[in-house]
C-alpha cells in the first residue's frame, strides 16, 4: 500500500494555494508519498469573491495533471445559516461541521493506503478530533510566519493572566524570545475580544497545536531567526514542552489566474525598478475615499505603478472612471496601469521593471516580495497582518510604514511621501539591498543541503517511523 498523507488546508487562497505547494514540494521530493487534499466548499451565499474562486478552480485542475500523485478530495457541501461570517469564522464553523465527513474519508482512505499524517491548518484544527480518534499522527502548517506562530502560541498564556480582554491592554507585550515587543494593539482582531466567539475557538485551536506531532512553518532562517530559534526551544509555553517545528518556507505560490489585463507586456515597456506595485491580497478592498486618497497621491509621486483596484463597492457595476478621481486615468496613462480586482502578482513581482510594493502584508505576499527582492510600503488591514508589518519594519527592516493611523486610513500625501522615499532615498536604497541579500539566502533554502529540504527530509524520516534519525 501506497503511504499517504493527508491536507486539510483552510479556505481563503493564502492558506489553500499555499498548501498546495506544500504537497508539491513533499511529492517532488519524497515521491513514494502520495497526497490527498481535502477541500472544504464555500458557501454561495457568503460573498465570495467568484473571480478569484474560478481562479482557484482552475488552478487545482492543472495540479492534477502536472502532479498525478497529489488528488483533491470534495468534502460535501455543509449549509450554514444565511448570515455572513468573517472568513476566518467561516473555515472554523465548516471544519467543525465536517467532522463526520472527514472521519468517514479518512478511514475510506485508509482501507487502500497508509494515512502517515494528516496536516491540517489552525482553522481546520477541530479534524485534531478525528485524528486522534483514527489515531493518525496530527501536525499542523502554519501558513504565516514563525513570529506571528510564537504570539499565537502563546496566546493561551497571554488569556490566561491578562487582567482585563486583550482589545482593553494596550501594551507592548514580551512574548518569550521574540526579538521585539509586540503590542496588543496589534493583535488580529478575532484575538482581542473575549465576547466573540471566535476568540475562544482560536484559544483552542492554540492549545491543539500545543500538543500536535510536529508543525510545519512557512519561513527560514534568514528573515526570522530569532523567532525560529525560541520555537525550537519550546520558549511560549511555560513548561518548554513543545511540538517539532519544521521551517520548509519560503514556499511561494505557483502564479495563477492568467494575464488578461496585459500587464506583464505593459512592465516590459517601463524601465527598469521603476514601478512600484500595490495589490492588496485575496480579500483587501477599499472605500471610494480611500481609493481617492491613492490616486492622488500616487499621481502627486510622479512615480510609475501598477494598481490592483478592488473596492467597497460591486466594482462589475461601476466603472473605474466612476470609482476614481475625474480625469485621473487620463492624466496618468503614461505613467501607469490599473487592472481590477486580479493580477498575476507572483510574475509582477518577479518581472525587472518592478522597483517597490505597497502590500497588505499578507504572508504569501511577504514571502513573494522577499523571494524576488522588492522592497516594501506596508499597509496591513485584516487577520495577522499588523504583526507581519511589525517584522517587515522592525527586524527584518525591509520596508517602511505607510499606515499608522488608528483607523487605517492613509492619506495621499503620506502614500506620495513614503513612495517617494522608498523608490528614491539613501534609506530606500539601504532597504533594496537587505532585500537583494535575503533573496539570495531564500534561493539557498531549496539548494541540496538547504535548511527547507534539511527540515522536510527529517520529517519524512518521522513519517517513515524513523524518529532516532532526526
Ligand atoms: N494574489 C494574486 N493576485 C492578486 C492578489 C493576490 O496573485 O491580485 C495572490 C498573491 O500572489 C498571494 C495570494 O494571492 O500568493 C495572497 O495571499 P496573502 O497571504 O498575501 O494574502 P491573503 O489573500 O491571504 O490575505
Amino acid at each position: 500500500m501506497k503511504d499517504t498523507i493527508i491536507l486539510y488546508p483552510a479556505l481563503g487562497n493564502g492558506h489553500l494555494m499555499s498548501m498546495i505547494e506544500l504537497g508539491k514540494l513533499i511529492v517532488t521530493h519524497h515521491p513514494s508519498f502520495s497526497i490527498t487534499i481535502l477541500i472544504l466548499i464555500p458557501p454561495t451565499n457568503n460573498n465570495n469573491n467568484q473571480h478569484t474562486l474560478s481562479h482557484t478552480q482552475q488552478y487545482i485542475a492543472s495540479v492534477t495533471t502536472t502532479f498525478p500523485s497529489i488528488n483533491f478530495h470534495y468534502i460535501p457541501t455543509i449549509s450554514l445559516p444565511s448570515t455572513h461570517f468573517p472568513p476566518h469564522f467561516l473555515t472554523l464553523e465548516l471544519s467543525h461541521q465536517s467532522n463526520h465527513h472527514v472521519h468517514n474519508i479518512l478511514q475510506s482512505i485508509s482501507k487502500t493506503t497508509n494515512i502517515k499524517a494528516v496536516i491540517l491548518d489552525f482553522l481546520t484544527y477541530s479534524a485534531s478530533q478525528v485524528t486522534t480518534t483514527l489515531e493518525i499522527p496530527t501536525y499542523f502548517y502554519y501558513t504565516s510566519g514563525a513570529t506571528v506562530l510564537s504570539v499565537f502560541l502563546h496566546f493561551p498564556t497571554v488569556h490566561q493572566n491578562a487582567t482585563k480582554p486583550i482589545k482593553d491592554l494596550h501594551m507592548p507585550l514580551q512574548i518569550p524570545g521574540l526579538p521585539m515587543n509586540i503590542s496588543t494593539d496589534d493583535y488580529p482582531d478575532e484575538a482581542k475580544d473575549p465576547e466573540i466567539k471566535v476568540y475562544h475557538v482560536l484559544l483552542d485551536s492554540a492549545k491543539t497545536m500545543r500538543e500536535c506531532d510536529g508543525i510545519i512553518v512557512n519561513t527560514f532562517d534568514a528573515i526570522e531567526e530569532k523567532a525560529i530559534k525560541s520555537l525550537n526551544e519550546g520558549l511560549f509555553v511555560p513548561d518548554g514542552i513543545s511540538p517539532q517545528i519544521f521551517c520548509i518556507g519560503p514556499l511561494i505560490t505557483t502564479p495563477y489566474g492568467g494575464d488578461e489585463n496585459r500587464c506583464l507586456s505593459w512592465l516590459d515597456s517601463q524601465p527598469s525598478q521603476s514601478v512600484v506595485f500595490l495589490s492588496f491580497g485575496s480579500m483587501g478592498r477599499f472605500s471610494k475615499a480611500q481609493l481617492n486618497e491613492i490616486s492622488f497621491g500616487l499621481e502627486k509621486s510622479e512615480q510609475r505603478f501598477l494598481w490592483v483596484v478592488r473596492s467597497e463597492l460591486e466594482l462589475d457595476e461601476l466603472s473605474l472612471n466612476e470609482l476614481l478621481p475625474e480625469g485621473f486615468l487620463e492624466r496618468t496613462k503614461e505613467k501607469g496601469m490599473i487592472v481590477r480586482n486580479w493580477a498575476p502578482q507572483g510574475e509582477i513581482l518577479s518581472h525587472d521593471s518592478v522597483g517597490g510594493f505597497v502590500t497588505h502584508c499578507g504572508w504569501n505576499s511577504v514571502l513573494e516580495a522577499v523571494c524576488e527582492g522588492v522592497p516594501m510600503l506596508t499597509w496591513p488591514l485584516y487577520a495577522e497582518q499588523k504583526l507581519n508589518k511589525v517584522i517587515l519594519v522592525e527586524e527584518m527592516k525591509v520596508a517602511l510604514e505607510l499606515n499608522d493611523s488608528k483607523d487605517g486610513f492613509v492619506s495621499g500625501n503620506k502614500l506620495e511621501y513614503r513612495v517617494k522615499e522608498l523608490m528614491n532615498s539613501d534609506k530606500g536604497k539601504e532597504i533594496r539591498k537587505r532585500i537583494f541579500e535575503m533573496k539570495i539566502s531564500a534561493k539557498k533554502t531549496k539548494e541540496e543541503n538547504g535548511s527547507s529540504i534539511i527540515a522536510l527530509n527529517k520529517l519524512t524520516r518521522l513519517w517513515n517511523g524513523n524518529k532516532d534519525n532526526i
